[in-house]
């Protein structure tokens, strides 16, 4: 069983995600457990204040320490999660990044809003988290994000582990074009090969498309990516 909590002043932003597809059934089967914790539980006077202004002046509101800092606490008091804050200056999330993830028992995020959040919380921060160069208005897409993206990689949350196999950055290439029926739509056909049956063909025929769709979209991704004898073949094409 892997365990999240996510720290949030918004809980309900997570509900559509836990109640829905593979993040659900993965819940429903006991695989992960998602715990969302409100701030505001965590506040002590009676408007349950979790914001307050910046010091040296400027616009905009932070989180405060405290009741971070107390629920904190509270989930210390049956285990120590890996604990991550997302701010837009973290460490860039990736494939690579989520497979580690993947391999911890138990996650914490942390969602900032407004300015962000006091400083002093990275004191008990492992790494601050980053989905890419751009600012949101608050941490909880973000960690929506991380959590889909780390969810799929748990043994057992994917039917079928193949498909894990095949996806994109997975192996460090992009993946393989995909087609279901019918077998010809608006005078577009489903590449031959594909209907052929012969599955040497066909694993033949998605490498070299994924190594052709890595080389067109993202070339800069063959650098690090693990290349057999028969990729570099097709490579050198
Ligand atoms: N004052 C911050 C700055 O100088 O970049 C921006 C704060 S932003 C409006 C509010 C919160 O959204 C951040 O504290 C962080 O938790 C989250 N956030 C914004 N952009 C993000 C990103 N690219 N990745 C992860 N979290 C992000």
């Amino acid at each position: 069983m892997k365990k999240f909590h996510v720290f949030t002043i918004f809980p309900q932003f997570f509900e559509g995600f836990i109640n829905t597809g593979i993040v659900s059934r993965a819940v429903k089967n006991g695989i992960i457990q998602i715990n969302t914790v409100n701030l505001r539980d965590y506040a002590t006077d009676k408007h349950r204040t979790v914001d307050d202004v910046v010091y040296g002046g400027g616009p905009g509101m932070l989180l405060k320490p405290e009741p971070i800092f107390r629920a904190y606490e509270e989930i210390l008091k049956n285990s120590k999660p890996y604990v991550l804050i997302t701010e837009p200056w973290g460490r860039k999330f990736d494939q690579a990044f989520a497979q580690e993830l993947s391999q911890k028992d138990e996650i914490l995020i942390i969602c900032g809003r407004y300015e962000g959040v006091d400083e002093r919380v990275k004191s008990i921060v492992d790494e601050e988290v980053s989905i890419g160069d751009f600012v949101l208005s608050g941490g909880e897409p973000a960690a929506l994000v991380i959590m889909d993206a780390v969810i799929r990689l748990i043994p057992g949350v994917v039917g079928d582990s193949d498909s894990l196999r095949a996806d994109s950055f997975s192996d460090g290439l992009l993946g393989y074009p995909n087609y279901t029926r019918p077998p010809v739509f608006k005078g577009m056909e489903v590449p031959e090969i594909l209907r052929s049956g012969n599955h040497k063909l066909i694993e033949i025929w998605r490498r070299w498309k994924q190594i052709e769709n890595t080389l067109k979209k993202r070339p800069e991704l063959l650098k690090q990516a693990k290349l057999s004898e028969t990729d570099r073949k097709i490579l050198q094409y």
